[in-house]
This record gives structure tokens, sequence and C-alpha cells, in this order.
């Protein structure tokens, strides 16, 4: 895995892991340096399958498929892949340990020879954003300061507008494809629907539709209002934490505790769905969490683990279920409620009264 002088022209990209959250900028930023980026195709049983085979089962199902993707680029011919060691967000805000080894967990178990273009992100050890962006430079065989500060530019360009198009409410495949073409638009109307549920997960999770088993299209086809991380303000993030008095360790606590938080304490949401990986230790910790907080305000929380076993049948029954069982809270609450005291309208009232038969 030796890297030569040569100018790197085209990078692999594992659709997995940190892809879910920052590929808008990988994409801007490798883009504006001339390097062409490839993808590992979306996950499938085949991926799924490739990754369970080079790490032990009890492996969280994230990193079986970050692992599958990879073997899905090499298979691909790719020979240069970038796989970054994000070991810390913030100071002493930490990612779970198999995100902070992935370069080395990959060294360890492939034995197909590739170069790995690994820069370090760790600011609990001053290693920030801009010598993350030299160091991943410096791997393609670049050097030149002024092109790499433009293609830093690119990337938050590319990245900002995606976000700002998904906290607008517009669905992420959407958002994303929109920022990679260069589009920026806003969705101006919210819509309004019978029942409104947050889903606290991490990106990888609830965005590759083959681990989420489609949580979401599931859920808008039930008529169900959907947030998400993607939804909120970072500061906003923060400010739901501290309002509920706790602190961030977990790098992704703002896109699970934080997200949840937020939609609590707005009073916006009939109910709380965790999706996260079998044998995860940080998401069984912001689960518990949330789950005291949400029993405080009287929100009802669904957990959903999944792992590559998971089945669509009982998934869906247990969406159901809980679906279900919203809208009858919801039901009751609007019979017993003062008209003056309530914000919705007449119109969605009598939408959710009349989805109950
Ligand atoms: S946070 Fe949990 S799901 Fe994500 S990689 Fe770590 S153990 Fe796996």
């Amino acid at each position: 895995m030796t890297l030569d002088n040569r100018k790197i022209k085209k990078i692999g990209i594992p659709r997995a892991i940190s892809y879910y959250t920052n590929y808008p900028f990988y994409y801007g930023f490798f883009n504006a340096l001339g390097v062409e980026v490839v993808l590992s195709d979306k996950t499938t049983a085949e991926i799924i399958k490739n990754g369970n085979k080079h790490v032990a089962s009890e492996t969280c199902l994230p990193i079986k498929v970050f692992v599958g993707h990879v073997v899905n680029l090499l298979e691909k011919g790719i020979t240069d892949i970038f796989i970054p060691s994000i070991q810390s967000t913030g100071y002493k805000i930490n990612n779970c340990s198999k995100i902070r080894g992935l370069p080395e967990i990959i060294r360890n178990v492939i034995d197909k020879p590739f170069n790995m273009i690994e820069p370090t992100f760790d600011k609990t050890e001053k290693l920030g954003f801009k010598q993350f962006w030299f160091e991943s430079a410096k791997s393609l065989g670049i050097t030149d300061k002024k092109l790499i500060k433009q293609a830093i530019e690119a990337g938050w360009e590319c990245y900002d507008n995606f976000r700002m198009m998904a906290e607008s409410g517009i669905n992420y495949t959407t958002a994303l494809n929109n920022a990679l073409n260069g589009i920026c638009e806003k969705r101006n109307i919210e819509l309004v629907k019978p029942i409104s549920v947050v889903i606290m997960a991490h990106g990888y999770n609830l965005f590759d539709e083959r681990i989420s088993l489609n949580l979401i299209k599931k859920l808008e086809k039930m008529d169900i209002k959907v947030y998400t991380s993607l939804n909120i303000q970072r500061e906003d993030a923060i400010k739901a934490l501290n309002e509920l008095d706790e602190t961030q360790y977990w790098a992704n606590e703002l896109d699970l505790t934080a997200t949840a938080a937020h939609y609590l304490i707005k009073n916006k949401i009939d109910g709380i769905i965790a999706l996260s990986a079998f044998g995860c230790g940080p998401d069984s910790l912001m689960v518990d969490e949330i789950e005291h907080h949400a029993k405080y305000f009287g929100v009802p929380l669904l957990h959903l683990n999944t792992d590559e076993h998971t089945g669509e049948a009982g998934f869906i029954t247990r969406l159901e279920a809980f679906a279900d069982m919203l809208l009858r809270k919801k039901r009751q609450k609007l019979k017993n409620i003062e008209p003056e005291k309530d914000d919705l309208s007449q119109t969605e009232k009598q939408k959710i009264l009349l989805s109950i038969k």
C-alpha cells in the first residue's frame, strides 16, 4: 500500500458510514481538485455477504456493510480508496472505536493490495479540518495550496447547499442529487400529516435503504410526517441537548439524542422511532437517555434494532402497530383539548379524527 509520486486521478469512496453525512463535501472537494470520484454500488445482500465474510460475526452491521463496500470498489478495479479516520469531532467528542479505527480494520481484514487515503480528523488532538484536507490532497500527490483552499471552498458550497435543502424539508436523495448537480432550492411549505415522528438514527443506518429497510418511505406511505437530523440546524441540536441537561460525548449524539430532544422540546412530534444496529454500545446509551426524556414528555418511543437478518414482515408489523397507537393517542388528545389552546386547524383535526375508524 505504498504511494509513489504519481498524481492520483480517480478515488473510490465506499457508500457507507461517513458517506451518508459528508459526501456532498467529499464530492465538491475532490471534483475541484480534478479527481474523479467513483462510488461503490448501493448496499445489496451481496455487499453485506462480502462484508460478513471478512469480519467477526459480532461486528455491528454498518461496519460489515462498510467492508463490503470496500470489496465492491476493489472489484471495480479501483486502487485508491478514501477511508478517513474520524476520531473526534470536537474536544473529547468521540466516535466509537470502530469508526475511529476504520483504516486499521480494513488493513487487517482485506488482503488485496490497494492504496488507502487515510487522513485523520481528531479535534481532541488538534488535528482539525484544514489539516485533514491538506493531508488528503497530499496523499493524492497534490500540494498546490491555492488549489486545495479552492477545493475546500467548493466542498463547503456543495455541503451547505445539501444541508440547506434538507433542512427545508426536501428529502435526502433529492437534496443530495441537487447539491451534486449544483442546484439549490428550498421547500417553503411544510406538509401537514395526521401524525408526526422523529427518527433518531445514524445517517449511515437511516439513509442506507437496505439497512433501514426503507424506513422513511414506509412511514410516508402510512401518511406519517417524518423528521430526521437533517431537518434541524446544528446550533438548534446543541441547544436542545443543553436544555435537557445532556452533554455531548459521542460524535453522533447530535443525530440521535439531540435530534429527538429538539422535537420533544418543540412539541412537534407524536412519537419517536429509534433505529439502531444490533450490538451498538453508543446507540443503546443514547436511546436509554432519550427514552427517559420521552417518558417525561409523554411521547411513545419505538426502538428498532437491525442486523443482516432483519426481515421486512416483522418490521412492517411493528411500524403499523406503533402508527396505529399514535393515531389513537392523538385522537384522544384532540377530543379532550380545548379549541382555543389547540394550534391545529379544524381541517387537520378532522383529518386525524377520520383517519381512525
Ligand atoms: S456507533 Fe454503533 S453502529 Fe456505529 S459503527 Fe460504532 S458500534 Fe457500529
